[in-house]
């Protein structure tokens, strides 16, 4: 058996008549449009923001295609990946019927996304290594398995999945294999987005949250084959990108070279701050992260989260996380911001012999 779109989409999805916009139906240029009903005089605003944005989002896969190397007809954008994660099973899994496999411990969004679409969830547990384990992996495989979800650089460990792995699953599963990629930008490993030619179930997301620093306009992408991306834009809101995101993400598109500058900081900044608490007494162990956080295994876990809120420092406890017992994930901040940090765990060893 083989990849075969037709056997993975929903059939009311196939069957759909996606929403023609007023934008779809005439592209062109003209004098006067009177066909979408905005507001012609304006807006409180001083730039209007009065039209209706690219529902295609033209430009920004125009630059995306050039700096990716893959065709504009082959990504899709979302109001973030959680909207990429959302559209791929709406797309994809029939509720009730089909069910996704996920490899915690990992991103939260993809249970959720699967709970609020009524999609079984099947659980296989990276292995101690936070690796795949592609036994068990194999063995929940069944022929209602649409999507399998691979997080890689993973959040909350932080480490990449091998490569060969993620190779392995590409190639023996008929279904669909998304690669999330939010943190590819800190990592060694290079990204799968090359090989979309090679994988016809293969979904690459990325997302402008991370490396562009840009959580706060929502813009996550999605790369894929041409049948793939076809159904999500069927699916999609017709404006799931608002004018203001769109605009403001070209700009940064520009920077690149600022971005990739901010990569390496942080990135140096890591390495510095994984040294400072590998040598902190009760820590048991600071996990490789190729992102731009760190997963510490320390004792009391529990304790210093609260003691750090009290200073107003806030982390992510994820001690209650399969196997990342007594473990606190850390953000890479500013200089100033992990200095601050580690100068309240000093605070609580002093209070804490
Ligand atoms: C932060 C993060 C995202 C980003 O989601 P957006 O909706 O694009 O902000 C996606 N996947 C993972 C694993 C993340 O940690």
């Amino acid at each position: 058996m083989s990849f075969d779109i037709n056997q993975l989409v929903r059939p009311n999805i196939a069957a759909l008549v996606p929403y023609s916009s007023a934008r779809d139906e005439f592209s062109g240029e003209a004098k006067v449009f009177l066909d979408a009903n905005e507001n012609s005089l304006g807006s409180p605003l001083k730039k209007w923001y009065n039209r209706y944005p690219d529902p295609h989002q033209l430009a920004i896969k125009e630059k995306l295609s050039f700096i990716k190397g893959v065709g504009v007809e082959h990504i899709f954008l979302g109001n973030g990946s959680d909207e990429c994660i959302d559209v791929l099973f709406r797309c994809f899994c029939e509720p009730g019927k089909d069910n996704v496999i996920i490899c915690p411990p990992t991103y939260g969004m993809y249970e959720v996304s699967a709970n609020i679409n009524n999609i079984a969830l099947k659980k296989v547990p990276l292995l101690d290594n936070f690796q795949l384990d592609l036994i068990h992996l194999e063995d929940q495989i069944d022929a209602n398995t649409k999507i399998i979800w691979i997080c890689s650089p993973n959040n909350p460990t932080g480490n990449s999945i091998n490569r060969i792995d993620i190779e392995t699953v590409l190639n023996n599963f008929t279904g669909i294999v998304v690669i999330d990629e939010a943190y590819i930008n800190f990592a060694q490993q290079k990204s799968f987005v090359q090989e979309l030619a090679d994988y016809p179930n293969l979904v690459v997301m990325q997302t402008f949250s991370k490396a562009w620093g840009l959580a706060g306009l929502r813009l996550g992408m999605a790369f894929a084959s041409l049948s793939i991306i076809e159904i999500m834009n069927k699916v999609k809101p017709p404006y799931n990108v608002n004018q203001a995101t769109q605009e403001l993400v070209l700009t940064a598109l520009e920077e690149i070279g600022q971005v990739n500058d901010m990569i390496k900081l942080l990135v140096d900044m890591r390495i510095a701050l994984a040294d400072v608490f590998l040598s902190m007494p009760t820590v048991e162990k600071v996990y490789p992260s190729d992102a731009n956080f760190i997963l510490v295994k320390i004792k009391e876990a529990k304790k210093i989260y609260e003691f750090l809120l009290t200073k107003g420092i806030v982390l992510r406890d994820r001690s209650n996380v399969q196997l990342c017992s007594d473990c606190l994930r850390i953000t890479i901040g500013t200089e100033q911001e992990n200095t601050f940090l580690v100068d309240a765990m000093q605070d609580w060893y002093q209070l804490n012999p």
